[in-house]
């Protein structure tokens, strides 16, 4: 299937208007990222994406991986794939440049994650979870763990995995057991690891693997948690890898997708300890770790814009080929794309895409802006609104990819369950990325506990304020905005009602949050993608009127009037879940379902 053309025009304009990109490179860090670079990397990633890794996706879904001996082996062409996307460079584009990293913006890489994720999300995971690991240590680790790992990461000769889950251990982290016993300057590390993402592979020539585990005198819960480096390889005095460090691959998962990642069980010091090292301070692990998870959240909302816009671009193809009824108006059998029913699914994936890759690369832009900010209040602001950000980019960005990538198979009819038309397996691909890196539900849960109640909604409500803020441009724009305006205003009420019962009723009900947070998640990611279409609708219109390219812009105008016609109105029915407390959710006995 080497059928992947990124939307490289709709990138763009999305990072420049939507992702606020004049503020980034108005910061000092980026100085010298400007239009032109960013053509630069996204015409070549696109490339590389669609020649490079589109072209082996099929094949890796179909051979799918397998240990033998002890290591776990991957298909040949993925092997290949990764030596040259190395070689380009790809893995160290937005790390840190004293580890020889390129230094770009995250608002830009994430456009590169978003085409790796949409050409092959199975290959796309091991970079990431490698970038991941990569930012932690950055952040945690000594300077000389930095100085021994961090350059091998970000080249890319060493991979990196997030070691967290155990069989007992999943979405509560504070029930996790393995263990690390210090060993003068080091630990030794033990446990079960389960559902590690290319936990062992013959790619890079080292693994890094970070896992979190106990020290002896660990406090129970998550206060006794504790982060360690523990490498596949030992190394050598002079920093090459050597001796077999105790880490093996037990077996890898059979799945309903990404077949091609190897979703390993781990066991850490099976045969006397694996040596590892304590990134951070003792028995703070989870806080570290949160860097690394935080950053792949985000990773995974980008990997659910990929796939949807993947299975939207083989669906479009598809529509306008299949030949099938009569349409109004027109002599014989028509393509199915003339049908209303199947223009209507179309327009809601590409807008309910487009919706999603504007969250994403706002929510960068927001961590762009508090990471390399200059003075402390505007650090402060970006870094509570990238905090609000990450959950609803990963949940709600994922819920949209799940219907998306849905809708992709519905449009293909029959065509769509066959597999040899490749749609089947976006949907398949799509739907790991509502339950890994933390459920949607812990996500919703997390929103509305950490980020909503916390501060007492503040941060919500100068969010809310902002957003206000198309209402006027949208009054000015015309008859033709009038739905989208009335839509958006009254989804903006709605969410300030929710804020505000959530804050007052959550008192009253221990049970409202848990009950309530996945509505109210839906409803603010609903709110936040219709104002980024009308943001992107008001832009295109004054392009429009200075003669820009009309089919492109029209497209943008026309997203948004759809959206604020057949999606914001959803907004209404996830208020009323809201607001309808925990009552009848909990009203069953446990016994009784
Ligand atoms: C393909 C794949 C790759 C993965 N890669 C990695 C990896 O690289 N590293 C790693 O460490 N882990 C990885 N994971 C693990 C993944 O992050 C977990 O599966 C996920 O966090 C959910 O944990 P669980 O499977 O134990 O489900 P559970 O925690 O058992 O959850 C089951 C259900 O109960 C709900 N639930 C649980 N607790 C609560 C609560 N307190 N409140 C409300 N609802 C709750 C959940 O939302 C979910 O719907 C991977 C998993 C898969 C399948």
């Amino acid at each position: 299937m080497t059928d992947y053309q990124a939307p490289v025009r709709q990138m763009r304009f999305t990072i420049d208007h939507l992702a606020d990109f004049p503020a980034v490179a108005a910061l000092p860090d980026f100085s010298a990222v400007d239009g032109d670079t960013i053509e630069a990397v996204l015409g070549e990633a696109a490339k590389f994406a669609g020649s490079v890794l589109a072209p082996i996706n099929w094949l890796g879904d179909q051979q799918g991986v397998k240990v033998v001996d002890d290591a776990v082996q991957v298909p040949r062409e993925f092997a290949d794939a990764y030596k040259q996307f190395c070689e380009a460079g790809w893995p160290g584009i937005a790390s840190n440049p004293e580890f020889g990293g390129q230094g770009m913006p995250k608002t830009v890489s994430l456009a590169c994650d978003e085409m790796w994720a949409a050409a092959n999300v199975a290959f796309a995971l091991c970079p990431e979870l490698s970038q991941g690991a990569i930012l932690a240590m950055d952040r945690h680790a000594t300077d000389e763990l930095k100085q021994t790992y961090l350059d091998k990461l970000v080249s890319g000769q060493w991979a990196g995995t997030m070691c967290l889950t155990e069989p007992q251990a999943g979405s509560d982290l504070a029930a996790l057991t393995s263990k690390a016993e210090p060993r003068g300057d080091h630990y030794l590390v033990s446990g079960s690891k389960i559902y590690i993402t290319w936990g062992d592979h013959p790619m890079a020539e080292n693994i890094i693997h970070l896992v979190l585990a106990r020290l002896p005198d660990a406090p129970p819960g998550i206060k006794g948690i504790s982060l360690f480096v523990v490498p596949k390889y030992r190394l050598n005095a002079d920093g090459t890898p050597g001796e077999f460090n105790d880490v093996i691959p037990v077996s890898v998962e059979h799945k309903m997708g990404i077949h091609a990642s190897p979703t390993c069980v781990l066991a850490f010091g099976g045969k006397g300890g694996a040596v590892g090292y304590l990134v951070g301070k003792p028995n703070e692990g989870l806080a570290a770790m949160f860097t690394m998870m935080n950053y792949m959240r985000l990773g995974v909302g980008a990997q659910g814009v990929g796939l949807a816009d993947r299975s939207y671009q083989k669906s479009v193809a598809y529509a306008r080929d299949r030949v099938q009824g009569r349409a109004p108006g027109e002599k014989g059998r028509v393509a199915i794309i003339r049908h209303p029913d199947v223009r209507r699914m179309l327009l809601l994936m590409r807008s309910l895409t487009q919706a999603s890759r504007a969250i994403c690369y706002y929510t960068a832009s927001c961590l762009d802006r508090a990471a390399h900010g200059t003075d402390a209040e505007s650090v402060g602001h970006w870094q509570a609104r990238a905090d609000l950000m990450t959950p609803i980019a990963k949940a709600w960005c994922t819920e949209a990819a799940q219907e998306a990538t849905e809708l992709g198979v519905q449009v293909h009819g029959g065509m769509g369950y066959v597999e040899e038309t490749g749609v089947a397996q976006f949907y398949r691909d799509a739907r790991i990325a509502s339950i890994y890196e933390g459920t949607n539900g812990i996500q919703a849960i997390d929103l509305v506990g950490r980020k909503l109640l916390r501060d007492g909604g503040a941060t919500v409500a100068a969010f809310v304020s902002d957003m206000r803020g198309v209402d006027a441009p949208l009054a000015n724009a015309g008859e033709g905005f009038a739905t989208l305006r009335r839509a958006m205003a009254r989804a903006l009420d709605e969410l300030v009602q929710c804020s505000t019962y959530l804050l007052t009723a959550e008192k009253k009900d221990p049970e409202l949050v848990s009950a309530a947070a996945f509505d109210y998640m839906m409803l603010i990611g609903t709110v936040i993608g219709g104002w980024q279409l009308a943001r992107g609708a008001l832009v295109a219109t004054e392009q429009l009127a200075a003669g820009g390219d009309k089919a492109f812009l029209q497209a943008q105008v026309v997203m948004a009037q759809f959206y604020g016609e057949h999606v914001l109105p959803r907004c209404t029915g996830y208020a009323a879940g809201v607001q309808a407390g925990s009552a009848s959710t909990m009203a069953l006995a446990a016994e009784n379902f």
